[in-house]
């Protein structure tokens, strides 16, 4: 399938893009990286490079500095090389098997024909082999890290043995950005935790009727969390909080939101109302509740179109929550602090600590009878120690509403990349910035993880920047890389490498 005439022939940088087109033919989504690791590891035996790989197919390769310049602070570069694998409904594209369509528009954006092109991450692999190929003069010690699998979980970084690679260097920069002029000086951290409440069932004894809240907005815990998205899950809490002091009922069946990082969008109750004369009067209340969060100024207008409805069932339940694990799973649904806990010191705008109760789920037997309720949440910071205090407060709070602090669990803690006030690279990439091209990048810290995050904290102090040419729809089969911002961004990577060769300090 192969075609003869290369498509990114003609265009500069031509060493990187050539390196480009040649990973653009080696198949290498997430989880498939063994291809493109061969590839990578016979490029550093074919030039003698010192080359490490390890068993989840990570590569490290070593250059030294050009003579002379030995003394220089070695420095490391980043990126990885898998990539996501989208195409179009009708593609019948094989990730596993066919290499990418390349094509390339009047304006030097690139693409792939149905398929996204993983320019995210494979121009950075690509400018690592066109520097390790011809390094520019002078340049200190380079240290390339290729790793895999960033795209599903950060495996790579995670697997990543800093010793047994034999990596020495204390200033890295990441190329997993996707924009030109844009400077990545820190991330969050984050984890998730359950908390699980022991169902107690009792004999229902009234009318079942089933709340329903559907189409609010949703979106990404760490991307949005500051946006004043309305959480399904915390207006249902509210709703059935107003309405437990007019009514006797019982929870039968909890259910809302379908991923941990993602902003709720729904959420339905059943409920074994005991006064069964008063349904109609019960159904009317959830309707005058959810018309007064509608009414709040507050609620975002993408929001205000929520649904709500009501539905009084024919049929009795057999089973329904007692008054104690009711009130266990109302005081979580009420007491769990979520959205934006606290905002950056140093960066405005920045949101430094966060939680996002993004699934309640009723856990049953195999009967179906009800078991557990399951809260399950992210929580998200680029410190430390706020991690650490949110363990301790949701344990709190599982011991407060179900007597047991040992029903929350935490898993999957990754670390941050906490903004540094003073970084000697961030100084050096912004002065040749403005030398080069005139152009003072904007720095920015976001709020979700990067490897930067895991693999500062393997690696201890480090000075480390995130950048990379302008990519537009990545992660969708409409993926572009601009020609002209990779000649920009690759010239501007040499030179600061160049100008890392002559530094004895950072
Ligand atoms: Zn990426």
């Amino acid at each position: 399938m192969s075609d003869p005439t290369p498509i990114l022939s003609g265009y500069e940088p031509a060493s990187v893009l050539s390196f480009f087109e040649d990973i653009c033919a080696i198949p290498h989504v997430s989880g498939d990286e063994r291809a493109i690791a061969d590839y990578v590891e016979q490029f550093a035996k074919n030039r003698c490079l010192s080359c490490y790989r390890d068993s989840v197919h990570n590569v490290f390769i070593k250059l030294p500095a050009s003579i002379g310049y030995e003394s220089a602070p070695a420095v490391m570069l980043q990126g990885h090389t898998d990539m996501v694998g989208e195409k179009t409904a009708d593609s019948d594209h094989d990730f596993a098997t066919d290499g990418l369509r390349l094509k390339v528009d009047a304006e030097g954006w690139i693409s792939a024909t149905d398929t996204t092109l993983g320019g995210d991450d494979g121009i950075a692999v690509a400018m690592m082999l066109a520097i390790l190929d011809s390094p520019p003069e002078p340049h200190p010690a380079i240290e390339c890290l290729f790793t895999v699998s960033e795209e599903t979980g950060l495996e790579g970084a995670w697997a990543f043995d800093p010793a047994a690679a034999g990596a020495t260097a204390r200033t890295m920069i990441n190329l997993d950005s996707e924009a030109e002029g844009v400077l990545t000086a820190g991330c969050s951290g984050g984890m998730r935790t359950d908390i699980t409440v022991p169902v107690t069932g009792e004999p229902a004894e009234g009318v079942a009727v089933t709340l329903t809240l559907d189409g609010f907005s949703g979106g990404h815990s760490g991307v949005e969390i500051h946006e004043g998205h309305t959480n399904a899950v915390k207006a249902m809490g509210r709703i059935l909080l107003a309405l437990n002091e007019k009514y006797d009922f019982g929870l039968i069946l909890v259910s809302g939101g379908g991923k941990d990082n993602a902003i709720p969008r729904d959420c339905t109750v059943t409920v074994d109302l005991r006064d069964t004369a008063r349904a109609e009067d019960f159904a009317r209340d959830v309707k005058a509740e959810a018309e007064k969060l509608r009414s709040e100024p507050n609620m975002i207008s993408a929001d205000k179109a929520f649904t709500c409805t009501v539905k009084i069932l024919p049929e009795t339940s057999a089973l329904s929550m007692d008054d104690k694990t009711t009130h266990a799973v109302l005081s979580l649904l009420t007491l769990v602090r979520d959205g934006v806990l606290s905002m950056s010191a140093h960066v405005k705008g920045l949101v430094a600590h966060s939680r996002n109760l993004g699934i309640i789920k009723t856990i049953t037997d195999g009967e179906g009878k009800p078991t557990a309720v399951k809260f399950s949440m992210s929580t998200r910071s680029a410190s430390g120690s706020h991690l650490d205090d949110s363990e301790r407060e949701l344990e709190m709070l599982a011991l407060a509403c179900t007597g047991d602090g040992e029903n929350a669990a935490h898993r999957a803690r990754y670390p941050g990349w906490d903004y540094a006030p003073v970084s000697p690279l961030r100084d050096l990439w912004t002065a040749v910035s403005e030398r080069l091209y005139g152009m003072t990048p904007k720095v920015e810290v976001i709020h979700a993880g990067l490897e930067c995050g895991i693999l500062c904290d393997k690696l201890g102090e480090m000075d480390i920047i995130s950048v990379g040419p302008d990519m537009k729809d990545i992660h969708t089969p409409r993926e572009m890389l601009s020609i002209p911002s990779v000649e920009r961004t690759y010239r501007l990577v040499c030179a600061v490498l160049t100008e890392l060769a002559g530094s004895e300090s950072l």
